[in-house]
């Protein structure tokens, strides 16, 4: 816990250029699209808001900061993190990589509407980059404004917050500021375009280095930058991996580090599977190599148990980024950065078994944590087969995943399927069941309960710890729309309440009913709720 001596002034902080001190950085400054060669970033202006309000800030992300939170309510705060005012120290910049999207190589993306203005060493002596996000165009912008509406912005901000409070690695993010400007998006890319609220959001992670940071210097042959971009990378982020008394890494070097970001990725990814999270958008570009959630665009969270879904109507036609896809993705990421680096290794064989190792890392976490979902605290051989039937099972009745476990937790080891199949109803989209899902789920309770009793843990500690797993308040997808829909007319309670709320997944919170309930049925094929496309 930080002292209120350790509090910075906003004014007074200072911001370290550590990524564009260390690496070749693009000569033009001009302000253009273009294709930017043999560079990791362009130095960048943010655009002006005269009229920027503060929306919302994380008190959590400004205390690890060591910002001064009532700083966070002045002008200033306001200014800085809409771009509209620079610090002394700030020399912003935006950075340059390309990427797999749809499984396609795209060639040069880069930070389009992002513009990082440097890193910031926290009182614990962690540094953090802070990035803003729309605030104005790029060199990487291609045809886009470098933009971001309010809609969106809101779903970033809360969800980088939530995935925090729930455990889950992530980007930061530290404020949400209305530009008091007007952004121009079709949503549905089928020719109603419309003026929405434009808004900023500061971002905050450790790096916002993707895959595609690594891919676009190898497609491009510039293997000088990008060996330069990894070891800069391996000595802020990676930094236990270097050989006592060597700054430089070696093959083996490189090779821990992508061991180590396998399992970052996997376990990230696990975590996903834990909570019900669909990415959405799982493009090489948008994978951190510090195994981070990053580029919130359109996620959603299962309501119903469906491995099928996707939240991402881009995607709806071929489903690649469904829930149920999402290990398979990330190891087909995990490819395409190993092709990437392989010059810096030169041996395919060594990369090979770690992607093998990938598999087998994720087969063995995701059991264990659907083990620890189902409250086991050892293991049984037919556990996976207890897991697979679970989620066959869902087929039969649609089911809300967060409250299915929460309400598992519920039920005693010795207790009849019948009142067991009674505790979880509340879970049931259709209260009434048809003969078919009551049989399957009551025969599945059934196994669940004779497992149970296998368990040395009581019932009470086992619902403890299921609760800690399981979380309560997840970021519904009609949730984070109601509070959207609210701010859009100028009303930004529901975020500020769903913000508080999401503090404490785990528990329950007295007078918080109407934020852990199933999806409305209205909210079944509303725009914004179960559908959204990739437009921001
Ligand atoms: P995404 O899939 O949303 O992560 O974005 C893919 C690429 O498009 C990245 O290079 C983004 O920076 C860029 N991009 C997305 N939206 C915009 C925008 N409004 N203005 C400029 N670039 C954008
Ligand atoms: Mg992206």
């Amino acid at each position: 816990m930080n002292t209120v001596f350790d509090l910075k002034k906003l004014e007074a902080l200072e911001i370290d250029s550590a990524f564009i001190n260390a690496l070749p950085g693009d000569p033009v400054t001009e302000n253009y699209t273009r294709q930017v060669s043999k560079a990791c970033y362009s130095h960048v202006t943010p655009d002006s808001f005269p009229n920027a309000s503060l929306i919302a800030y994380s008190r959590e992300m400004a205390e690890e900061l060591g910002l001064d939170p009532d700083d966070c309510e002045k002008p200033l705060f306001t200014q800085v993190f809409s771009g509209t005012e620079l610090l002394d120290s700030m020399r912003p910049y935006s950075c340059c990589y390309g990427g797999h999207q749809f499984g396609n190589w795209a060639g040069q993306l880069g930070d389009g509407r992002a513009i990082n203005l440097g890193e910031l060493r926290a009182p614990d002596g962690n540094a953090w980059t802070l990035q803003l996000k729309g605030a104005g165009p790029t060199p990487y912008s291609r045809s886009a404004d470098g933009l971001a509406v309010l809609r969106s912005s809101v779903r970033e901000f809360l969800c980088s917050e939530a995935m925090h409070h729930l455990g889950i690695p992530t980007t930061r993010a530290l404020s949400l500021i209305g530009t008091g400007e007007s952004v121009v998006r079709d949503m549905f890319y089928d020719g109603h375009p419309k003026k929405e609220p434009g808004a900023v959001v500061c971002r905050v992670a450790p790096s916002f280095i993707r895959f595609g940071s690594f891919e676009i210097f190898a497609a491009r042959k510039e293997l000088d930058v990008q060996k330069k971009l990894a070891d800069y990378t391996i000595s802020r982020n990676f930094r236990h991996l270097l050989k006592p008394g060597k700054s430089a890494p070696d093959k083996t070097v490189y090779l821990a580090w992508f061991r180590e970001v396998c399992q970052l990725s996997a376990t990230m990814i696990i975590h996903w599977m834990r909570v019900g999270f669909v990415h959405g958008v799982m493009n090489t570009d948008n994978m951190s190599v510090l195994g981070l959630t990053i580029d919130y665009g359109p996620y959603g969270w299962l309501e119903n148990y469906d491995p099928e879904w996707t939240p991402n109507t881009t995607d709806a036609e071929g489903r690649r980024y469904r829930f149920g896809n999402q290990p398979m993705i990330a190891l087909w990421n995990l490819v395409q950065f190993a092709n990437a680096i392989y010059p810096l290794v030169e041996e395919a064989e060594p990369l090979e078994e770690i992607l093998e190792e990938y598999k087998t890392a994720y087969e063995k976490g995701w059991l264990d944590m659907m083990r620890s979902k189902l409250g086991f605290t050892d293991s049984n051989a037919d556990d996976e087969a207890l897991v697979l039937d679970l989620i066959k099972t869902f087929n039969l009745a649609e089911t809300d995943m967060t409250l299915f476990f929460r309400h598992l937790a519920d039920i005693p080891a010795s207790i009849d399927s019948a009142t067991a199949l009674k505790t979880i109803s509340p879970a049931f989209y259709n209260p009434e069941l048809s003969d078919k899902a009551r049989d399957g789920f009551s025969l599945w309770l059934a196994r669940y309960s004779e497992r149970l009793q296998q368990e040395k843990s009581q019932d009470e500690a086992r619902k403890i710890a299921m609760n800690q797993v399981n979380p309560l308040y997840v970021l519904r997808n009609y949730l984070a729309q109601l509070a959207i829909d609210k701010s859009e007319q100028g009303d930004h309670s529901a975020i500020n309440e769903l913000l508080e709320v999401l503090r404490t997944p785990y528990d329950y919170q007295e007078g918080k009913d109407h934020l852990a309930e199933k999806r409305p049925e209205w909210a079944r094929t509303k725009a914004g709720c179960s559908m959204l496309s990739c437009s921001s």
